[in-house]
C-alpha cells in the first residue's frame, strides 16, 4: 500500500518513512504540506501521515482540503502531533483526521494503527464497490451511470462536445424467463452485459439501468458513432444464442439513442426520455432494432 508523508523535520521524517518501508509500505516523503498537496493529486494516496505543524499549509489543514476533494477513494489522515490537549485533537478530527500519532512514535504502536488503517480502508473500498457496480452483470449500476452520465453533460457543455446516450432493452425477457426459468435469465443478463462491454470502446460507460435495461454513455460521439457504437451492440448480443444451463436461449435486444451536451440546459432525464422514446419506436417496429431520437434535427 502507498504512504503519502508529509513531515518538515528531517530527522523524524526520515525515521518515519524507513520504518514504514521496513513494514512493506511504498512511502513518499515531502517535507512540506504543499508538496504533499501536489503529490496527493496526482497519486491517488489511500493513506496520508501528515505533521500538524509544518510552516505554511499544516497537517489540519491539508487534511481539510484533502476531504474537501471529490475523489474516489478514501484517505486515511493519521496526524503526527506533540501536543496533546484535548482541544487539539477535537480541532482535528472534526477536520477530519482518523487518527493521531504522538512523536516520538512507538513502533509497534505505528504497525497496529496502520492494520486499522488498513482493515477502514478495505471496509470504504468494499462499500464503494458495492454501492457503484450491479452485482448481478458486474456493470455500474443506476445511480452510478447515472451520476457519471450527469458528470459527462457538465463536462461536454463546458468543452462544447457531446456525448451520445444509449438505452438498450432486451426484448420478450419476460419470455426468457418463463421459458427457461429465472436463474437461465439471470444467466441471459450476464451473457448480454458481457457482450456489450466487449462492443464498447475503452471510454465508453455501461449500467444496468433498470431490470433488463442498460445504459451506455458514449463521450465524444458524433451521430455516426453513437449509431455505429447501437448497431454494434445490437449485431453482437443476437449474433449467436446463449447457451446456459437451461439450454441455448436466442436473445436480441432494442436500442434507442439520442445525443446530448451540444444544447445548454439538457440534463440526464431529458437525454434519457429522448432515448426511451426511440426505444420505443425500435419495439413497435418489431424489435431487434436501432432507432434515433428526432431531436437529432
Ligand atoms: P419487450 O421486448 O417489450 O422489452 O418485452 P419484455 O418481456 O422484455 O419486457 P417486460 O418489461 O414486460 O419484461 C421485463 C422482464 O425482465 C420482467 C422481469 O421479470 C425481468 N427481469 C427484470 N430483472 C430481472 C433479473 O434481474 N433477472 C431476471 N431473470 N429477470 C429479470
Ligand atoms: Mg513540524
Ligand atoms: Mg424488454
Ligand atoms: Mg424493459
Amino acid at each position: 500500500m502507498k504512504i503519502l508523508i508529509a513531515e518538515d523535520d528531517t530527522t523524524s521524517r526520515l525515521l518515519f518513512s524507513a520504518t514504514l518501508r521496513k513494514l512493506g509500505y511504498a512511502v513518499t516523503a515531502v517535507e512540506n504540506g504543499q508538496k504533499a498537496w501536489e503529490a496527493w493529486k496526482q497519486g491517488e494516496y489511500p493513506m496520508l501521515i501528515s505533521d500538524w505543524m509544518m510552516p505554511d499549509i499544516d497537517g489540519l489543514q491539508l487534511c481539510k482540503m484533502i476531504r474537501a476533494e471529490p475523489s474516489l477513494q478514501y484517505t486515511y489522515v493519521i496526524l503526527l502531533t506533540a501536543l496533546d490537549s484535548k482541544g487539539s485533537y477535537l480541532e482535528g478530527m472534526d477536520g477530519g483526521a482518523d487518527d493521531f500519532i504522538t512523536k516520538p512514535f512507538d513502533e509497534e504502536q505505528l504497525a497496529a494503527r496502520l492494520r486499522v488503517a488498513e482493515r477502514i480502508l478495505a471496509l470504504h473500498k468494499k462499500l464503494h464497490t458495492q454501492a457503484t457496480y450491479d452485482r448481478l452483470t458486474g456493470v455500474w449500476n443506476r445511480a452510478a451511470i447515472m451520476d457519471y452520465l450527469a458528470a459527462e453533460l457538465e463536462r461536454t457543455t463546458r468543452q462544447s462536445a457531446c456525448v451520445g446516450v444509449i438505452v438498450a432493452d432486451l426484448d420478450y425477457f419476460k419470455q426468457v424467463n418463463d421459458t427457461y426459468g429465472h436463474p437461465a435469465g439471470d444467466a441471459v443478463l450476464q451473457e448480454a452485459a458481457r457482450r456489450m462491454r466487449l462492443a464498447l470502446r475503452p471510454y465508453d460507460r455501461l449500467g444496468r439501468y433498470g431490470g433488463e435495461e442498460f445504459l451506455i454513455t458514449a463521450p465524444g460521439c458524433t451521430w455516426n458513432d453513437a449509431m455505429d457504437l447501437a448497431e454494434r451492440i445490437r449485431s453482437a448480443i443476437g449474433a449467436e444464442p446463449v447457451n446456459s444451463p437451461s439450454g441455448l436461449i436466442p436473445v436480441t435486444v432494442s436500442l434507442g439513442v439520442t445525443i446530448g451536451g451540444d444544447r445548454i440546459g439538457e440534463d440526464a432525464a431529458t437525454l434519457i426520455a429522448a432515448a426511451d422514446e426511440a426505444l420505443y419506436r425500435a419495439k413497435k417496429a418489431g424489435r431487434n432494432r436501432v432507432e434515433f431520437s428526432d431531436r437529432r434535427v
